[in-house]
């Protein structure tokens, strides 16, 4: 384990051995005593990328996760997935954020490669599926009406032997249908992790599970795994809204995703709106569901809740923040 006796000179030692590699060990800092290094959250704030992992540092770095689990330092933040041609709110996807022991935020991007490295983001994948699913309840029991819950999962969990049994229990102690619940998994880990996606997914699909391809089109293509594995859905990245609608070029290759899609009779979400002329154009293209920051940002349960609650005034640029 990663312990508070290594001093500098081990610290000197590992930083040698480093040499010329692209790994650089900046763990702990020079101007650290070796009592008191710096906290985990402190490093992922500052440059997450430092935090290589020797198997000195992994222990640490896994018992400080677990910690931040134990001390419920992660917290979802829910983002609305909404009918384009109404404008109302439809679904959330749950987004993983971690608290830093200072009170801010520390995005996914910055922890959940390193969570995967570790394998920890088994238990807390399993955490943020049981979370999500009980937050869908308690919405959908106190608005009525239809919506469902995205959430993100990573290759990883998907070679957890339990993954199907931890989709099971999550959906039925809360007591949501299955068919609430959407599974996205990035276009890059389909290609790469193509075994163990199409196992996990063809039994949580016979169960009513949706599953999701989450930022179409920036992974290596997925076209040859389009028609063999049971998706319901393609999400298409925010990268290829940025210059929609003034770029002929952009909305081609959206009008295109659309089209595929509807050959192969998959549902879609533009990911990414931010402006009402990205908006009006994916309305005029017959687009049905999308999400983006001029809808409504990722924010805490409270705030969705209250978003469902004035979703009768809500619409375009509803502006909720968090
Ligand atoms: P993602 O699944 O593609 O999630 C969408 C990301 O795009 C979110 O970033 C969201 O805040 C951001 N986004 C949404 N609308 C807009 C927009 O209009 N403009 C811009 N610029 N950004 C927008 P976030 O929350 O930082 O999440 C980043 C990624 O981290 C996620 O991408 C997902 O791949 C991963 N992630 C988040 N939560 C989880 C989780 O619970 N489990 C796993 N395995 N991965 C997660
Ligand atoms: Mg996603
Ligand atoms: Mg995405």
């Amino acid at each position: 384990m990663y312990t508070r006796q290594l001093n500098n000179q081990q610290a000197r030692k590992i930083q040698a051995s480093q040499t010329g590699g692209a790994t650089v060990i900046r763990f702990p800092q020079p101007a650290q005593t070796a009592s008191h290094p710096r906290s985990l959250s402190e490093q992922l704030q500052r440059n997450p990328g430092a935090l290589s992992q020797p198997a000195l540092c992994r222990d640490w770095i896994t018992a400080e996760l677990e910690k931040a689990l134990a001390d419920d330092r992660f917290e979802l933040y829910y983002q609305p997935l909404f009918d384009i041609q109404s404008q109302q709110t439809v679904g959330a996807e749950a987004l993983v954020r971690l608290r830093a022991e200072n009170g801010e935020l520390i995005s996914p991007d910055r922890f959940i490669p390193l969570t995967e490295e570790l394998g920890f983001i088994v238990p807390l994948g399993r955490w943020i599926l049981i979370e999500a699913c009980q937050q869908l309840k308690l919405w959908q029991q106190q608005n009525g009406g239809p919506l469902r819950m995205a959430v993100n999962v990573s290759p990883v969990q998907l070679c957890d032997p339990e993954f199907v049994s931890t989709v099971r229990t999550a959906v039925e102690s809360a007591g949501i249908a299955y068919s609430d619940l959407e599974l996205e998994i990035t276009e890059g880990h389909v290609v790469r992790y193509q075994q163990q996606v199409e196992q996990a997914f063809n039994e949580l699909s016979a169960l009513g599970v949706s599953i999701a391809i989450d930022d179409f089109g920036t992974g290596y293509s997925a076209l040859a795994y389009l028609a063999r594995m049971p998706w319901s859905r393609v999400k298409i990245d925010r990268s290829f809204l940025t210059d929609v609608p003034h770029q002929q070029k952009s909305r081609q290759v959206v009008l295109s995703i659309l089209a595929m899609a509807e050959q192969l009779d998959l549902e879609v979400t533009a990911e990414g709106i931010e402006t009402e002329a990205q908006y009006r154009f994916l309305v005029e293209a017959g687009c049905k569901t999308g999400q983006g920051f001029g809808y409504a940002r990722p924010q805490p349960a409270a705030a969705f809740q209250r978003l469902l609650q004035a979703n009768d005034n809500a619409g375009w640029s509803c502006g909720v923040q968090d």
